[in-house]
């Protein structure tokens, strides 16, 4: 499988030298990036990337995605941490399979729909009775997003990789793409290696590739339904939470 972004309008490439390209084809092969220049002209999949500003895959390191589903709680919200702890360890030890698989879909679905390709989540909470069977939903909801992830039981865990963080040749394929056609990046484009600090930048990406493999496209997961996956993880918390 061959992808290739055609004609990439602002390539931020996070570098040694921080180099901005312009106007560069970036060629995919096997879910490695193989030539970024002007040879490669065609693929199986090729995207128009003439308005776009492409970045390196951001990584989250620290994510606990079962908490997608308490997130917002009102009696929890002006608490203290182990307060806060206390409570929610009540309604945690109600997780199951069940909730951690559409937990982990909702937070990694965001995450893949605002440029993160790699995360790493910190698991702790084990009720009795469960073990490997919640690890085993985490990574059903990875196989169905595409998204890049590392599980950890605990909190110590080191990413260790260096094939990621930058686009080069020779580098996985994980970045994503926005289009700067858009009244909210007008201005934006004099430094767009800064522009996500500067100017910020809310809403979905229009592409995200981890792997070489296209995840979001054009603002939607490509992976699953997402207006299903939303309808039955509403339905997973309510059951989860006890509450509507
Ligand atoms: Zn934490």
């Amino acid at each position: 499988m061959t992808l290739l972004i055609k004609n990439v309008k602002y390539l931020v490439t996070c570098d040694d030298d921080n180099r901005v390209l312009k106007g560069v084809n970036v060629y995919v092969e096997d879910g490695v990036i193989k030539s970024i220049g002007t040879d490669v002209q065609t693929a199986d999949d090729v995207i128009d990337g003439s308005h776009m500003v492409m970045y390196p895959g951001l990584i989250n390191t620290h994510h606990h995605l079962y908490q997608t589903f308490s997130r917002n709680l009102p009696e929890v919200q002006n608490m203290e941490l182990f307060p806060w702890l206390k409570t929610l360890y009540e309604i945690w030890k109600n997780l199951n399979p069940d909730s951690v698989y559409y937990s982990s879909l909702t937070g990694m679905g965001e995450l893949l729909k605002t440029g993160c390709t790699c995360c790493l989540d910190h698991h702790y909470v084990f009720p009795t009775g469960t073990g490997m069977d919640l690890l085993d939903s985490q990574f059903a909801a990875v196989d169905a997003l595409g998204m890049r992830f590392h599980a950890t039981r605990g909190s110590a865990s080191i990413l260790g990789r260096d094939d990621i963080g930058q686009i080069a040749e020779g580098m996985a394929a994980d970045f994503f793409m926005i289009n700067m056609d858009r009244l909210a990046l007008t201005g934006a484009q004099f430094d767009v290696s800064s522009m996500l600090g500067t100017v910020g930048f809310k809403g979905n990406v229009d592409y995200t590739v981890v792997n070489g493999k296209v995840v979001v496209r054009e603002g939607r997961l490509t992976g699953v339904d997402e207006d299903k996956i939303t309808e039955k993880a509403n339905q997973c918390v309510t059951r989860y939470l006890g509450r509507s």
